[in-house]
């Protein structure tokens, strides 16, 4: 009986955590064990590169995995380098080296604990998330003798001598844990398990590897006519994993089909990705890129419980699924994944987000998508439109977040409506079509481009033969405002106090009737009880009798938006009531002024309420003002 000797300390409290663990993604054992094969296969294959001794092929390199359901075990092999008993003793008694392992905590099994197995795997010891028992049976390159290491956790290890006929390499044999109410571990014993398995997380290991497959068969003759059905049971050796992942490829290689079908499958959406971008990279940052652009947001794209990310391989093996940190937010509808060969398998997930290696992946793949983005934006205009309409609001959010850090990255990809056929239009397009006179990138907002078409502030601007963005969804304002400008001409609400637009005598003239007027406009304020800032005399109505407008930073648009908040902190815009003095209402209120100051009364709350509803506000008391317009209505009567 060989001597039973303790796991170093370290090793244990890992060993603890697995046995113990309450990890629901237990099945990551085998691709940790399939990995190790894998490398250890590598090992000796780039051994037998300078070494004729070794005298292997590449092909004849595999690993195989058994299932034997009566005696509840599973067994991986490979033919790779294999380990010495110092090895055994070194590499599967002490696995504080397993990279990601810094042990912060005292008490195993914490929230964080079963994030660190999800994201990475632990190696070796996550055998014992599922196996009561463990043995590896292993001879070494250039070694006749073979060792057994055996262990069921928590008693410590044995490693004795043993037979091993089949020549170098590995054997890991697992003795499953038996079957709880919570817990079948039964399941990977069975074959479309396995199959499955080996699909989802080891599928690009480069080694064939291979399984005996059972297929149950109508047994000739039988199950025709008169004869009875009879099956039989018949085993193929088959091959689990497609071995070449699709981006290591070269891209003349595939087609279109490929990349859309590997889409589908890989990231569950039924339908064609609306781009996909293949990116394979050398230098600063060495990594290929597999990255598509959904034809539609995901239902939950807008909320809360989106999670952005891109699968991240090293070499070929998944070690995270979704990885946040390669993608920026105002991307964070890309789907797709990262093979990097700089990486390492065991990083973890604090150590990852420090990575250098990975931010320098992160840095170039904005790059790539942006500049996806714009050529699709000046050679594929529709598709571009298309996207615009799915994704856009996400890249005005990301003009805005950050208090306009990626502006500059984002700004010549945007487009809004506009009054010119109300089309989507780009900043560039705007500047270049703009009058030789015009100072302003022109902007109203509203609920939708046929409002906004139709509010009152917009007849003078288009008068003057200025074209005017259309904002219609409640971020674009916020994210104008962070722009400021575009190509040296700076953005201007329709809105604003001040339009610019009139010559000098013009004016002069108004300012003089302004004058005139301030009597009576302080009068039509007071009447409103606060309600608004100032009632003025308005230079931008041509037809209509009133507006609103705003004075200051929040405008009436961007008051509606955070009135909609959940946490409606109540932030107003400062209102000011413009009438039109050409209008004939104008000359009504001067009279009124004059003579009977409670209609004047009457008649300002008719006109301020009459604003709010064109601008798609609600009236404070409708009741009041229905009965104010019915009054008149009887009055004329
Ligand atoms: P890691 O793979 O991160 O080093 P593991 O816990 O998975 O950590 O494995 C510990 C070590 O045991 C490996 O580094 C390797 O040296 C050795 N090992 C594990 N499995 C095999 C195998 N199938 N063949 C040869 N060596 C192995």
């Amino acid at each position: 009986m060989a001597e039973t000797k303790q796991f170093k300390a370290e090793s244990k409290r890992l060993l603890d955590m697995m046995i113990n663990s309450i990890y629901t993604h237990k099945e990551i054992f085998l691709r940790e064990i399939i990995s190790n094969a894998s490398d250890a296969m590598d090992k000796l294959y780039f051994k037998s590169l300078t070494d004729d001794k070794v005298g292997m092929n590449r092909s004849d390199f595999f690993i195989k995995i058994e299932a034997d359901k009566d005696a509840r075990t599973l067994i991986v092999r490979d033919n790779g380098i294999g380990m010495t008993k110092d090895e055994l003793e070194n590499n599967l008694g002490t696995i504080a080296n397993s990279g990601s392992f810094s042990f912060k905590n005292d008490e195993a099994n914490t929230a964080e604990d079963v994030d660190i197995i999800g994201q990475f795997g632990v190696g070796f010891y996550s055998a014992f998330m599922v196996a009561k028992e463990v043995e590896v049976r292993t001879k070494a390159y250039g070694s006749e003798q073979a060792y057994l290491w055996k262990s069921s956790g928590v008693d410590g290890y044995t490693i004795e001598e043993c037979e091993k006929n089949d020549g170098v390499g590995t054997e890991v044999r697992l003795i499953l844990k038996d079957d709880t109410d919570d817990e079948c571990y039964d399941e990977f014993l069975m074959q479309w398990k396995i199959k499955n398995l080996v699909k989802k997380y080891s599928d690009y290991i480069h080694y064939p590897i291979k399984f005996d497959m059972e297929h149950d068969h109508l047994k000739e003759g039988t199950g025709v006519d008169d004869v009875p059905p009879e099956y039989e049971t018949t085993i193929e050796e088959e091959t689990l994993n497609s071995m070449t992942p699709l981006w290591r490829k070269n891209k003349n290689e595939i087609t279109d089909e490929e990349y859309n079908k590997f889409y589908k499958e890989k990231f569950f959406d039924y339908r064609d990705p609306m781009k996909y971008i293949h990116v394979k990279t050398e230098g600063t940052a060495t990594y290929d890129g597999l990255l598509f652009i959904p034809s539609q947001p995901p239902m939950d794209y807008y909320t809360k419980n989106y999670e952005k990310g891109l699968q991240l391989y090293s070499s070929g093996v998944l070690i995270m699924d979704k990885c946040a940190d390669l993608l920026p937010d105002h991307f964070s509808f890309v789907k797709g994944l990262v093979d990097s060969q700089d990486l390492s398998l065991n990083i973890s997930r604090e150590m990852l987000q420090h990575d250098r290696q990975l931010k320098l992946i992160a840095k170039s793949l904005e790059k790539t998508i942006k500049n996806e983005l714009k050529k699709m934006l000046n050679n594929e205009r529709e598709k571009y439109e298309e996207f615009w309409k799915s994704f856009g609001m996400q890249i005005k959010f990301g003009v805005y977040n950050g208090y306009g850090v990626n502006k500059d990255l984002l700004k010549d990809i945007l487009m809004f409506y506009s009054s010119n056929d109300k089309k989507l239009c780009t900043l560039d397009e705007y500047v270049s079509r703009m009058k030789e006179d015009q100072k302003y990138i022109y902007y109203a907002a509203g609920e939708t481009v046929d409002k906004v078409d139709n509010l009152p502030q917009t007849e003078v601007v288009k008068d003057k033969g200025y074209e005017i963005l259309y904002l219609t969804e409640s971020v674009d304002e916020f994210a104008v405002k962070v722009l400021e400008s575009y190509n040296d001409k700076q953005f201007k609400s329709i809105s604003d106090a001040d339009l610019d637009l009139e010559t000098p005598e013009e004016k002069e003239e108004f300012k003089k009737l302004s004058d005139e007027s301030k009597d009576m406009l302080e009068e039509i304020s007071k009447s409103l009880g606060g309600k608004i800032k100032s009632a003025k005399l308005s230079e931008r109505l041509k037809s209509h009798p009133v507006c609103l407008t705003s004075e200051g930073q929040i405008s009436i648009e961007m008051e509606k938006t955070f009135a909609q908040m959940p946490t409606d902190q109540n932030v107003k815009a400062e209102k000011v009531l413009e009438i039109n003095p050409n209008h004939a209402i104008f000359e009504v209120l001067k009279e009124l002024y004059a003579s009977d100051k409670d209609k004047l009364a009457a008649y300002s709350k008719i006109l301020y309420n009459e604003a709010l509803l064109i601008e798609g506000m609600t009236i404070e008391n409708p009741v009041e003002f229905s009965n104010l317009v019915c009054s008149l209505m009887v009055d004329k009567k």
